[in-house]
C-alpha cells in the first residue's frame, strides 16, 4: 500500500491515494469530507506523509501559518517549530509518538511563514491502512494565543495576591494549583505542595473525624461553602483560617475539581477570644454583684420591715407616758419625751422611704400605655391643698408613655415635692411641669427655680442617703431620687437633671412613648 504522496492540489485529495480511507468507501462521502475540511478556518487540518512532509492543506491552516498550499505541500512540518523545539528534536518525536500510541497532543509556540509566533493547540494521529500499515498523520492545529494571554493574566492576577491562599483541587481533593498567597500563608512551595492532598493542611483530630472530605462533599452539594477553623502550616504552627470553597463543573456539569480561598485571620480570631473572655469575665462580675445586691436588698427589706412594729410601741407608749402622764411629770422630762417621739417620727419616715425604694426593685413593674397628664394630676394629688396651686402642668392631653403609671406617679410626686421643698425660706416656690414627644420618647420635664445644685453634686444626690442639706434646714430622707432612679430604669427610662446653684433645678424623665 503506497504511502501518501504530496500533491499541490489544495484540501484533501491525496486521500485517494490510500486504499482504505477513515470515511468509508464512497466517493461522495470523500467529496463531503473534503468540503467540510476546506471550509474549516478557525483550525488548521492537513495530513502529513510518514515522514512528516505536509500532504494536504485546508484555508484555516492558510489563514494560521500564512502558507498557502502550493508553497508549503511537500515541505517538512518541522517548518513551523521554533529553533529550540527543533534543536531537541521536538518534531519527530511527537511524530514517533502519534506512531507509538495513535496519537500526541501538545501546546507550544510555532512560527507562522512571517516569522510571528503564536501559542497552538496541536493534535497529531496516526493514519494507518486496513493491514495496520502507518500511512501518515492528521494534524489539527489551533490558534489559541489569545486564550492563553488570558490565561497568562488571570494567572499573574491570582499570584500577585498575597493576603489570600488561592488553589485549586481536583474532584478527589489534589492540589492542582498554588498562588503566592498560599505559599506564604502555608509555607509549601509550588513543587512541594502539587499533587499532594488538600487535607495535610487540617490538625490530626479534624482529618480523623473526617472534616476535609465533609467540606468537600458541603461545597459539592450546597454548590459552596464557607468556614472557619484551625489549619496547620509546613512548620506545624497553627493558624484560624476563613476558608470559602466552590466546586468546579464543566459543560456537562461533572464536578472536575474545586477552588478554595483561604484567609488567615488568627488575629482577629484572637482579638475576639480575648473580647468574648473579657464579656464572660465580666458577666460573672455582674452574676456575682446581682446576688450580692438581692441579698443586701432582701436583708434590708426585713430590717425596715421588722423596725416598724417597735417602733410603733416606742411611739404609742411615748405618747401615752405625754397623755396621761404629762401633767405629773417634771417640765424637761416632758421636753424629753417629745424629742422621743420627733425622733420616732423621723425614722418611720426613714423606714417608709427604705421600705418604698426595696419594693421598686422587688415589685413586677409591667408597663403599659399611660396617658401622661393623668399621671402627673395623680401625683399632684398626693401634695397638701397649698402645695397643689403652686404646680403649673401643661402636658398634650394625647401624649401617652409607655410606663406603670403608679411607679411614674410616685417618681413624679417625689420630683414635685422636691421642686417645692427646696427653695429659699423667704420665697414662695413653684414648679412648672412639661410633657412633650421627642421622636419615640416622651420627655417629662420639672422645673423650678429653688436654691439648685452644684455641678459636682448632680450625679450623687442620686444614691440613697445622699443629701447636700441638714435635716433642719430641709426635713427628708436622702431616698427620694433613689427611688426615681430606680424606678425609672425599671421602666426602660432615664432620668437627668440640668441645675445651677440659685437658678433652679430641672429634671427630665425620658420614656418611650406608646
Ligand atoms: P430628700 O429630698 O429626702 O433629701 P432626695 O433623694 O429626694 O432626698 O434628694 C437628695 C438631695 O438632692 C436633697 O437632699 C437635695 O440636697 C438635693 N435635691 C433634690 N432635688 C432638688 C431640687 N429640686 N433642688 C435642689 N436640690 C435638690
Amino acid at each position: 500500500m503506497p504511502p501518501l504522496e504530496p500533491t499541490c492540489k489544495s484540501g484533501i485529495g491525496t486521500l485517494q491515494g490510500m486504499r482504505a480511507h477513515p470515511f468509508g468507501h464512497q466517493p461522495q462521502t470523500e467529496d463531503v469530507f473534503r468540503r467540510l475540511v476546506e471550509s474549516i478556518r478557525d483550525y488548521a487540518i492537513f495530513l502529513l506523509t510518514p515522514e512528516g512532509n505536509v500532504a494536504s492543506w485546508n484555508p484555516g491552516a492558510e489563514r494560521i501559518k500564512q502558507y498557502q498550499a502550493h508553497e508549503i505541500i511537500g515541505k517538512h512540518f518541522s517548518i513551523f517549530y521554533p529553533p529550540q523545539d527543533l534543536a531537541a528534536g521536538k518534531p519527530n518525536m511527537e511524530l514517533r509518538v502519534a506512531a507509538e500510541v495513535g496519537r500526541f497532543e501538545d501546546e507550544g509556540w510555532r512560527i507562522r511563514k512571517d516569522g510571528s509566533r503564536f501559542w497552538a493547540n496541536v493534535i497529531i494521529s496516526a493514519v494507518r491502512d486496513d493491514d495496520g500499515t502507518l500511512i501518515g498523520f492528521g494534524k489539527i492545529t489551533r490558534d489559541i494565543t489569545d486564550r492563553r494571554e488570558a490565561e497568562l493574566r488571570y494567572r499573574l492576577l491570582i499570584d500577585g495576591v498575597t493576603d489570600y491562599a488561592i488553589y485549586s483541587l481536583d474532584a478527589n481533593g489534589n492540589i492542582t494549583s498554588w498562588n503566592s498567597g498560599a505559599q506564604r500563608i502555608k509555607g509549601y512551595t509550588n513543587e512541594e505542595i502539587i499533587g499532594q492532598h488538600f487535607s495535610r493542611f487540617y490538625t490530626q483530630q479534624d482529618t480523623d473525624a473526617g472534616l476535609p472530605a465533609r467540606v468537600l462533599e458541603a461545597a459539592a452539594i450546597a454548590g459552596h461553602y464557607e468556614g472557619e477553623g484551625w489549619r496547620v502550616r509546613k512548620d506545624g504552627t497553627k493558624f484560624w483560617s476563613s476558608v470559602v470553597v466552590t466546586p468546579l463543573r464543566d459543560e456537562a456539569g461533572e464536578l472536575v475539581g474545586f477552588s478554595k480561598i483561604t484567609r488567615d485571620v488568627t488575629d482577629r480570631k484572637l482579638l475576639l477570644d480575648t473580647v468574648q473572655q473579657h464579656a464572660e469575665e465580666l458577666e460573672l462580675r455582674i452574676a456575682e454583684r446581682e446576688q450580692t445586691n438581692a441579698e443586701l436588698e432582701a436583708f434590708s427589706y426585713s430590717v425596715s420591715h421588722d423596725l416598724r412594729a417597735p417602733l410603733r410601741a416606742i411611739e404609742g407608749f411615748t405618747d401615752i407616758v405625754l397623755t396621761d402622764f404629762g401633767a405629773q411629770l417634771p417640765t424637761p422630762a416632758v421636753e424629753y419625751l417629745r424629742h422621743i417621739l420627733q425622733a420616732t417620727g423621723r425614722m418611720n419616715s426613714l423606714v417608709r422611704d427604705l421600705l418604698s425604694y426595696s419594693r421598686m426593685s422587688r415589685l413586677e413593674i409591667n408597663s403599659e400605655p399611660v396617658q401622661v397628664g393623668k399621671v402627673i394630676r395623680d401625683a399632684c394629688a398626693e401634695l397638701d391643698e397649698a402645695m397643689r396651686s403652686k404646680v403649673a402642668v401643661s402636658a398634650d392631653p394625647s401624649l401617652c408613655v409607655c410606663a406603670h403609671s403608679v411607679t411614674l406617679a410616685q417618681i413624679l410626686f417625689n420630683l414635685i415635692n422636691n421642686g417645692l421643698k427646696f427653695y429659699p425660706p423667704d420665697e414662695s416656690p413653684h414648679v412648672d411641669v412639661n410633657a412633650r414627644r421627642e421622636g419615640g420618647t416622651i420627655v417629662i420635664s420639672v422645673r423650678d427655680e429653688g436654691i439648685g445644685i452644684a455641678p459636682q453634686h448632680q450625679e450623687r444626690i442620686f444614691q440613697v442617703f445622699e443629701r447636700l442639706h441638714t435635716a433642719d434646714s430641709y426635713p427628708g430622707t436622702g431616698i427620694g431620687l433613689a427611688i426615681v432612679k430606680r424606678g425609672i430604669a425599671r421602666m426602660g427610662g432615664t432620668v437627668r437633671v440640668e441645675s445651677a446653684p440659685g437658678k433652679g433645678s430641672t429634671f427630665y424623665l425620658s420614656l418611650p412613648a406608646a
